[in-house]
C-alpha cells in the first residue's frame, strides 16, 4: 500500500480524499493555490505545497508545480479528484513517466471517453445501447442533412470534444439545421479547439441514468446501480438521487450487468460512470466519465461502501473489496449541491461566511469545506457543499433532507439552499416524476 498520496484537487473533494486515505493509514499532501493558503484541505492534509498564484491554469492544472510537488514530498501516487486534471490523458501519461500512480483508469481509457465519437463507438462494440445518430463525425452540411433526414427531427448537434453541458446545439426542423451545424462547430472550435462534430436523435423527455462501474484493472468490473440525475440547469445536476424512482431492480440488474461486462472487457481499473439518457423504458448512453463523480456519494449510501478506499486499494495492486453478489441497494439516498450562488440567477457569489452550521444526525452526511470565518475565493467553481441523506425509503429520505435543511446555517454569502426548499414542496419532486427538463420549466415559472 502507498504510504503517501497526493491531492491535486481543493474543495470538498480534497477533503474528501484525505479523510480516506487518513483512516486507510495514508499521509496526505494537499497542493494549493494562494488564494487558498487558509482552505480547509490545506489544514486537513499532513503536509501542503503552494503550487501557484490563484488562476487554475497556473495552480491546480499546472502540472510540472504538481509533479514537482510529489518529487519534493516523496508522494506516490496523486488522487486527482474530479475536474482540474482527473480526465487528461497527457497529465496522466506525465504522473506514469515519472515513476509514480495515478488513482484512476489508464491514459488509454482515458483518451478513449475523451473523445465522445471514439466513446459511442467503443460503447456499440461492447453491446451497450446508444442514441441513434450519425456513424461517427459529420464533415459536412450535406451529411448533416442526410443524416439528420434518416434519423428524423428533432436531432442534436455534438462536440466530440464536448463537455460539462457545452458544444450541443438542436435543430427542431430541417429549416434550423445549417445554422445548428455551423454554431455547434464554431462554438466546438473556440472551447475546446476541435471542431468536429456529431448527430444524435433528440430525445424529448428523457431521464438521466448513469451507472456506477468500478474495475479492477484486470478484467473484473461491477456495477454500483444507477443515479438518476435529471434534475438540471444548463445541463449541469443539481440534485441526485439513488435508486432512480423510475428503475427497478430487473431493470438495475439488466443495465447494470451490460455495463459492467463493457468495463471488464475492456479492463477499465478504478471507478467510472456510464451516463444514459433513459426514455420509454430505453437505454441510451450518452457518455463516460472516467472519474469519481460529485454524486458518488449517492451511490455510497445505498451500498454501504467507500469508492475512494476502493480507488486508492485498486490503484496499489490489491483486489477489490466486493463481488457483484454483495452489492445490495440499501434504502434511498439524495444529494443536493449546495452553491454559492445567487438566486435567480445563479450568480457565482463568493464572499466570507459569517457562521456556518452542519446538519448532522442519522443518515445525514455533509462534504463541504467550510468553516466560520472562511472567505470563498471567486476563481473556482461554485460548489460550497453537498449535503447527502440516506434514509430506508425515498419517503423517508426527503422527510429527512428537508430536516437537514432546515437545521443548515451559511451565512454571509448567498446559496442555492432555498431552491432546495421550494423544490421539496413540488409534488412532482415529492412522486419522483421528472425529466431532465423538468427544473429548466419549474425556474422559468417559479423564480423569474
Ligand atoms: P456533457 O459532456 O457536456 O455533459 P452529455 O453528452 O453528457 O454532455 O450531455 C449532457 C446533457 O445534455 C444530458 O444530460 C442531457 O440533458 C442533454 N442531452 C445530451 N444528448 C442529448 C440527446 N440526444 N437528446 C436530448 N438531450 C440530450
Amino acid at each position: 500500500m502507498f504510504k503517501k498520496i497526493l491531492i491535486a484537487n481543493r474543495g470538498e473533494i480534497a477533503l474528501r480524499v484525505i479523510r480516506a486515505a487518513r483512516e486507510m493509514g495514508i499521509a496526505t499532501v494537499a497542493v494549493h493555490s494562494t488564494a487558498d493558503a487558509d482552505a480547509m484541505h490545506v489544514r486537513m492534509a499532513d503536509e501542503s505545497v503552494c503550487i501557484g498564484p490563484p488562476p487554475s491554469a497556473r495552480s491546480y492544472l499546472s502540472v510540472p508545480a504538481i509533479i514537482s510537488a510529489c518529487e519534493i514530498t516523496g508522494a506516490e501516487a496523486i488522487h486527482p479528484g474530479y475536474g482540474f486534471l482527473s480526465e487528461n490523458a497527457s497529465f496522466v501519461q506525465i504522473v506514469e513517466d515519472h515513476g509514480l500512480k495515478f488513482i484512476g483508469p489508464s491514459a488509454a481509457h482515458i483518451r478513449i471517453m475523451g473523445d465522445k465519437i471514439t466513446a459511442k463507438d467503443t460503447m456499440k462494440k461492447l453491446g451497450v445501447p446508444c442514441v441513434p445518430g450519425s456513424e461517427g463525425g459529420v464533415p459536412d452540411m450535406e451529411t448533416a442533412r442526410t443524416v439528420a433526414a434518416e434519423i428524423g427531427y428533432p436531432v442534436i448537434i455534438k462536440a466530440t470534444a464536448g463537455g460539462g453541458g457545452r458544444g450541443m446545439k438542436l435543430a427542431r426542423t430541417a429549416d434550423e439545421l445549417e445554422r445548428a451545424f455551423q454554431t455547434a462547430r464554431s462554438e466546438a472550435k473556440a472551447a475546446f479547439g476541435n471542431d468536429e462534430v456529431y448527430i444524435e436523435k433528440y430525445l424529448g423527455k428523457p431521464r438521466h441514468i448513469e451507472v456506477q462501474v468500478f474495475g479492477d484493472g484486470r478484467g473484473r468490473a461491477v456495477h454500483l446501480g444507477e443515479r438518476d440525475c435529471s434534475l438540471q440547469r444548463r445541463h449541469q445536476k443539481v440534485l441526485e438521487e439513488a435508486p432512480g424512482p423510475a428503475i427497478d431492480a430487473e431493470t438495475r440488474a439488466r443495465i447494470g450487468a451490460t455495463c459492467a461486462k463493457a468495463v471488464g472487457d475492456l479492463g477499465y481499473e478504478g471507478a467510472g460512470t456510464i451516463e444514459f439518457l433513459y426514455e420509454n423504458g430505453e437505454f441510451y448512453f450518452i457518455e463516460m466519465n472516467t472519474r469519481l463523480q460529485v454524486e458518488h456519494p449517492v451511490t455510497e449510501a445505498i451500498f454501504g461502501v467507500d469508492l475512494v478506499q476502493e480507488q486508492i486499494k485498486v490503484a496499489a495492486g490489491l483486489p477489490m473489496s466486493f463481488r457483484q453478489e454483495d452489492l445490495v441497494v440499501n434504502g434511498h439516498a439524495i444529494e443536493v449541491r449546495i452553491n454559492a450562488e445567487k438566486l435567480p440567477n445563479f450568480a457565482p457569489c463568493p464572499g466570507r461566511i459569517t457562521q456556518y452550521h452542519a446538519p448532522g444526525g442519522l443518515g445525514v452526511r455533509m462534504d463541504s469545506a467550510l468553516y466560520d470565518g472562511y472567505r470563498i475565493p471567486p476563481h473556482y467553481d461554485s460548489l460550497i457543499a453537498k449535503l447527502i441523506v440516506h434514509a430506508p425509503d425515498r419517503k423517508a429520505a426527503l422527510a429527512r433532507l428537508a430536516r437537514s435543511l432546515s437545521e443548515l446555517i451559511v451565512d454571509g454569502v448567498d446559496t442555492t439552499v432555498p431552491l432546495f426548499r421550494a423544490l421539496l414542496a413540488e409534488p412532482d419532486i415529492q412522486s419522483g416524476n421528472y425529466t431532465i427538463h423538468w427544473l429548466e420549466h419549474w425556474l422559468e415559472t417559479h423564480l423569474t
